[in-house]
Parts: structure tokens; sequence; C-alpha cells
């Protein structure tokens, strides 16, 4: 869920309004774009081949196998395979990983036009998950990317696991947003679609990655590296701007009842990025997908925070942080040896 638009289908459906006050914020009720549709077993992937300038047909991207695929040497039509294929990679992780597939199949949007990115924040990178669709049909991933495997970590959440934002976007971002790489002068980016972190079927794994503004631009970090800048440890190298420095925020102290919505809209993804790669690293996954399944938001039923990792980790959630502080503080080279892409600040900025 990259975009405010996502949040808003988020807290809407959170809310609990009724059968047919249902938002279409892409605007697929009219009909007005001309889809392409390539199915397979588990995905209705709509496209437009005509546009010349799309990312999909032009755009290196690392494939989950941690090859590179590169669009240019191939037709629309094979290169649609290939997402398609890389998608179903993803799928099968996901449906082992959280125990089960889905119920429908995805429809995946793939957005090409500046009008149509209008839809998903202006954003090249972006995305969105709808999971109430005007038309009644299952799950829908909308992007700008061939393959977009955060959003997909949603869809499957939307189906197993409810948790406060900072665990979701964490798991979010440390399994799926990898390396990006700035090509020429843009605005398309090559983004990894490698697992950052042990998934069924996939060999290694990535680092994830996510962006942040500093005083040299805005720069895409390893997430350890940004989190380490949000929390006011000093960097060698960059500093963020002063506006996203929160030395004294913690996952912790997102996840009460009812605060899901934080100071800052990227602040679950960097801290919450981090800290669950580090936690799934050092601990394995089974515990932390215990931890989603028992931190409901939209029950009444959801238990205390604090005593649910109390229960799976047998310590306290701040004991846990500190660990990922020291974890941070030691700048492991592994993060911050690891390339950074930057975007220079306009002229005269
Ligand atoms: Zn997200």
């Amino acid at each position: 869920m990259r975009s405010p638009v996502a949040v808003l289908l988020v807290i809407a459906s959170a809310a609990g309004f009724g059968p047919g006050c249902v938002a279409d914020p892409f605007g697929l009720a009219g009909g007005t774009i001309e889809w392409q549709v390539r199915e397979s077993e588990h995905f209705v992937y709509h496209y437009q081949a005509d546009d010349p300038a799309a990312y999909p047909w032009h755009n290196p991207m690392e494939l989950p196998d941690g090859s590179l695929f590169l669009p240019e040497e191939h037709t629309a039509d094979e290169s649609v395979a290939v997402y398609l294929e890389a998608y179903e990679t993803w799928y099968s992780g996901l449906a082992d990983l959280f125990g089960s597939g889905l119920d429908e199949r995805v429809a995946v949007y793939v957005y090409s036009s500046g009008t149509q990115k209008l839809w998903l924040g202006q954003s090249a990178s972006g995305g969105a998950i709808d999971v109430q669709r005007i038309d009644g049909g299952g799950p829908a991933v909308h992007s700008s990317t061939g393959v977009h495997s955060h959003e997909l970590v949603h869809v499957f959440q939307s189906q197993h696991v409810d948790a406060p934002v900072v665990w979701m976007e964490g798991q979010a971002v440390a399994l799926g947003d990898g390396w990006v790489e700035l090509i020429g002068e843009g605005p398309y980016f090559s983004r990894s679609q490698r697992p950052n972190l042990p998934l069924a079927g996939v060999e290694g794994h990535g680092i994830p990655y996510i962006e942040g503004e500093t005083t040299a631009g805005l720069v895409f970090f390893p997430v350890h590296r940004i989190a380490a800048m949000v929390l006011g440890m000093p960097d060698p190298e960059y500093e963020l701007l002063p506006e996203h420095v929160h030395p004294d925020m913690r996952p912790s102290s997102m996840t009460s009842a009812g605060s899901t919505l934080t100071v800052e809209f990227a602040l679950p993804y960097a801290l919450g990025g981090s800290l669950v790669h580090y936690l799934v690293l050092t601990h394995g996954w089974e515990r932390y997908i215990e931890v989603l399944g028992r931190l409901g938001t939209t029950t009444m039923a959801g238990e205390d925070t604090g005593s649910v990792f109390r229960d799976v980790y047998g310590v306290e959630l701040e004991q846990i942080e500190d660990e990922w502080l020291s974890f941070l503080e030691s700048q492991p080279s592994e993060f911050w040896d690891a390339p950074v892409s930057v975007i220079p600040l306009p002229e005269g900025s």
C-alpha cells in the first residue's frame, strides 16, 4: 500500500461500510482503458503493450531467482509471460508462508501513461491493492511495474492476517522491496523483485530498500541504514532531512489500539521494515507469522501487542527493539556498504 489512495481503501473497509458503498479510485467501472489481458493459474494480468514509454517494456528488473531481465530484448508478450511467471513464483512462496493460497485469482493492472499514474499517487514506482472492488471481482494489484511483490504481500495479508500498519508494511518492505536502480535521468527505476527473506522455492535473497529524503536528494537506501538515520544515528555519508528524524520513535509505540496512523506516513515502512527484516533473519518466519495472526486491529478481540510478543518470542518487545538498535548501531557492512541510488535535488533548491 504505497499511496494515500490505498490507505483510504483500508480505512473504508475497516470501518465496515455496507455493501454498495465501494470505492473505485482507479476508474475501472467506466471501462475507459482498453486492457490487453493474459491469464495464468492465479493471476489475470491487465496491460497495454501499445504505450511506448511504459515501464514494463523498457526497464531492467531483477527477477525472484536473482537473474536480470531486460525487457527491451523481448516483445511485450514475452515480457508479460516472464512477469506472470515471477508473480506465480511469489504466489507459491507466499501461499507456503501464510499456510494457504487465495480464494480468488488476483487481478493485476499495470498502468502506463502519465494520466494513469496520477491514480497511483504520481509515482513511477508506486502501487496499491484493492480488496473491495466495484465489479465484485477478486483482489487486485495496481502498479506501474511489471511485477510488484510488495503489493502481492499485502494481498496475502488481506486474506490471512490483520495487524497494525507498522507490522503489515514492515513485512511487505522486509520481504518485497528490493534494490532500486536509477536508469539515466529517470523517472523510471529498475526495481528488484527478489525476495529479501527466505521464501519457499526461491534460492538466496536480496536486500530490502526504501527511499528517504536527504540533504543530497532522494536516496534509495537499504532499509536498515535509513532506519538508523530516522532514529538519529549518525550516517557516514548522508543526512536525512531533519523533519524525518525521530530518535524516540519505536515500532512498539506505533501499535497501540487506534494509533495505526503515525506522525509520518513513511515511518512504518522504515522502522517496521527494518525491525521485521531483522526479526525474521534472526528468529525465522514462523514466530512472526504467529504474531501477525494474533494482532488483529478490526475486532475487539485483538490482543495487546506487548503480551503477544512476550508470548511468542519469550521476551519483551522492548528488549527485542534494544537488540535491533544494537544491530543498527553496529552498521553491518552487508547493508552499509551496499550501493545506494541518488536522485539529486533539482537545481536551485
Ligand atoms: Zn505497503
